[in-house]
Order: structure tokens, then C-alpha cells, then sequence
């Protein structure tokens, strides 16, 4: 199997079982990411205790490649620091811009480096970014963090 296929794989499943799409209980942060361009349109909820991100869900829709980022995303927060979240976010935007590309920083993203050829498509980038902007955007300003979280 050719690895952009591969890649493709991995979006589509994610697409289509997604692990990590719901409502969580009782979240500590809850914010709502949209990116006009696209219609992509997500609620991220997480859970921290002391500073560890222990659970995390999202609600929403849109393309293919925001819901499978932002569902890779959660997969990959979950019992990490918040700091180390924050970073994890950067060198996923980094990557993302084309200005991360050492293979080091972009297996610290696991699967969601499958998405490293987005930087390809510019129209795209904002879909990719969503969730992970979103995450980045709630640990940084947790007094922003007061979304609904839509039925
Ligand atoms: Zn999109």
C-alpha cells in the first residue's frame, strides 16, 4: 500500500469511527472552534486534574479532514500536561505551515502526522488546524472556556 493511501485510510476511518466524538460529563473547559471557510464546526470538552488532561470529547461536523484531526487530537491529549498539549499543538500547526519537517517533532504527532500533506493544500489548512487550535486556544485561556455544549 502506497503511504498517501495510507494516510487517506486513516482520515477516512476516523470519519467513520470516530473514538472520541460526544458529550463528556461534567467537562472542566468546554469551546466552541469554527472555521467559516469550510463550515467546520466544533465543541471540545476536556477534563483536567492537576494540570493533566484526563478525558476529552467533541461534538460538531464538517469535512473530512477537521473531524479526523480533531479526533486524533483528543486521542492524543488524553493524560498528557497541559503544557505538553500546548506543544504538541504548535508542532501540529508547525507542521501543518510547512514550517516544522524534522521526522523527530512529527512522530511526536503519531497518527495525526498523517495529515503532514495538508501543508499542500492551502484551502485545507484551516480544517486541519481547527481542533487543534481550539485545544491550544481553551489551555492557554481557560476563563474563555465556557461554551454550551449543543444537544
Ligand atoms: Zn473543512
Amino acid at each position: 500500500m502506497e503511504l498517501k493511501q495510507l494516510y487517506r485510510e486513516i482520515v477516512n476511518e476516523h470519519n467513520l469511527r470516530p473514538v472520541h466524538k460526544g458529550k463528556l460529563e461534567n467537562p472542566d473547559l468546554v469551546m466552541r472552534g469554527i472555521n467559516p471557510s469550510c463550515g467546520d464546526d466544533i465543541t471540545l470538552q476536556l477534563k483536567i486534574e492537576n494540570g493533566v488532561i484526563t478525558d476529552g470529547k467533541y461534538v460538531g461536523s464538517g469535512c473530512a479532514i477537521s473531524q479526523a484531526s480533531v479526533d486524533m487530537m483528543v486521542d492524543q491529549i488524553i493524560g498528557k500536561s497541559k503544557e505538553e498539549a500546548i506543544k504538541l499543538a504548535g508542532t501540529f500547526m508547525g507542521m501543518i505551515k510547512g514550517e516544522i519537517t524534522d521526522e523527530e517533532s512529527i512522530e511526536s504527532l503519531d497518527e495525526a502526522a498523517s495529515l503532514q500533506d495538508v501543508r499542500h493544500m492551502p484551502a485545507r489548512v484551516k480544517c486541519a488546524v481547527l481542533g487543534w487550535h481550539t485545544m491550544q486556544e481553551m489551555l492557554e485561556h481557560p476563563e474563555k472556556a465556557n461554551d454550551k455544549v449543543e444537544e
